[in-house]
């Protein structure tokens, strides 16, 4: 028998798998499941990207490059760094990764030694914390509220600093509570990191997604302490090409550049052209990205409003494309609530329990108005079955 190694025993395996498996069970049994639990644009990658890439595989950009991507898209994320978010990275202070995922692993491989405490705002993606375990660090949360729309206390955080704490995560507009964090708990948050002397990890991968708040990068407070994560996944619609960057300290993005160059290499070099396409073409980018956030926008009032108007009290989420409705009135336990709604309503959630939001389940709305009106006509066929 094969020996499993420390490590991968303590990976978690994920609660949602149970509901994705039952999920995929009774679609081969023919049952028309819709799907609300991926965390993916419906949309297209623009045409512009996609053309940039066959020309890149005509033209024979198909070998290796340099670990830390080509050097056209490493002054592509710089000058994007300082237009859109005020961030002054130099080139050789910005990495490029097999999407913001591997920005995050060699992030926290880089900055983590065993037993240093990591502070994440809880609802939190469920890859921070384990990831964040598997170098051996601690994961403490840091709670926020529905009532406040889960919007981060500053109070709260410095309140959980300790000795061992290295590293603040942060993720803004959110994943899966969609809040923005305000310009005043960044700046607040920023002093706090100064003040302990802590590394920020700022996941901004869904910075465009954002509806009626201002969106601010928190380096602009405290550059010297901020490494600044982001990639062309969702902004994009290209969660295929897995390109995710980075920008941050030198030391930092250097031995991220180590890691990397040890287990991956580089990111696909013909991704590397496409992201290339939507940073250098931005007019042509931005129209798409408007076009997606003011399609999110009309989704998202729909189902906060259907979901509310259904007794499923639901936050409106600021920004990013998920919604968190409190299913208590269904069932207490969310595991079984995100089942009742599979098999009474045939509809797939994410049940909160591994983002630590018990009593709440995620739906994306990055799926069509089609699909919305009828997940809220199943939700309400099912709550009135159940009342
Ligand atoms: N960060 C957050 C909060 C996410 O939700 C995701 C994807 O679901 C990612 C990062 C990683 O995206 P990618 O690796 O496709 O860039």
């Amino acid at each position: 028998p094969f020996l499993l190694s420390a490590r991968a025993l303590s990976l978690k395996p994920s609660a949602t798998v149970a509901v994705t498996g039952r999920a995929l069970e009774l679609r081969r049994a023919g049952v028309d499941v819709i799907s609300m639990s991926v965390g993916e644009p419906d949309f297209d990658t623009p045409p512009h990207v996609c053309a940039a890439a066959i020309r890149a595989i005509e033209e024979g950009k198909t070998r290796y490059t340099a670990v830390n991507g080509i050097a056209e898209l490493r002054e592509a994320v710089s000058a994007k760094f300082r237009r859109e978010n005020g961030l002054d990275h130099a080139p050789d202070a910005v990495t490029v990764t097999g999407g913001g995922k591997q920005a995050l692993f060699n992030a926290f491989f880089a900055l983590l030694n065993p037993g240093d405490e990591v502070l994440i705002p809880a609802p939190y993606w469920v890859s921070y914390p384990e990831m964040v375990a598997l170098t051996g660090a601690f994961p403490v949360m840091v709670p926020t509220q529905a009532e406040t729309g889960f919007q981060l206390d500053p109070v709260a955080l410095e309140a959980r600093v300790t000795p061992m704490t290295r590293m603040i995560v942060l993720n803004s507009p959110g994943n899966p509570t969609g809040a923005v964090f305000s310009p005043e708990v960044l700046q607040a948050v920023a002093a706090i990191a100064q003040r302990h002397n802590l590394m920020i990890v700022s996941d901004e991968i869904y910075e465009h997604l954002v509806y009626d708040a201002e969106q601010v990068s928190i380096g602009t407070f405290a550059p010297e302490h901020t490494l600044t994560i982001n990639g062309a996944s969702k902004a994009y619609a290209m969660t295929g090409w897995r390109i995710g960057y980075a920008g941050g300290p030198r030391e930092v993005i250097a031995a991220m550049n180590a890691l990397q160059s040890q287990s991956t290499s580089n990111a696909s070099s013909v991704s590397q052209y496409a992201a290339l396409a939507a940073l250098q073409d931005h007019e042509a980018t931005n129209r798409f990205v408007q076009h997606a956030r003011s399609e999110y926008r009309r989704r998202r009032d729909r189902i906060v409003a259907g979901l509310n108007a259904l007794g499923l009290p639901t936050p409106k989420p600021q920004g990013a494309f998920y919604v968190m409705p409190d299913t208590t009135a269904l069932h207490p336990d969310e595991l079984e609530a995100a089942r009742l709604i599979l098999d009474g309503a045939r509809v797939a959630v994410v049940p909160g329990t591994d983002f630590a939001a018990p009593g709440h389940v995620r739906l994306s709305y990055a799926t069509s108005m089609e699909n919305i009106e009828e997940v809220l006509r199943r939700l309400g066929a099912l709550k009135a079955e159940l009342q």
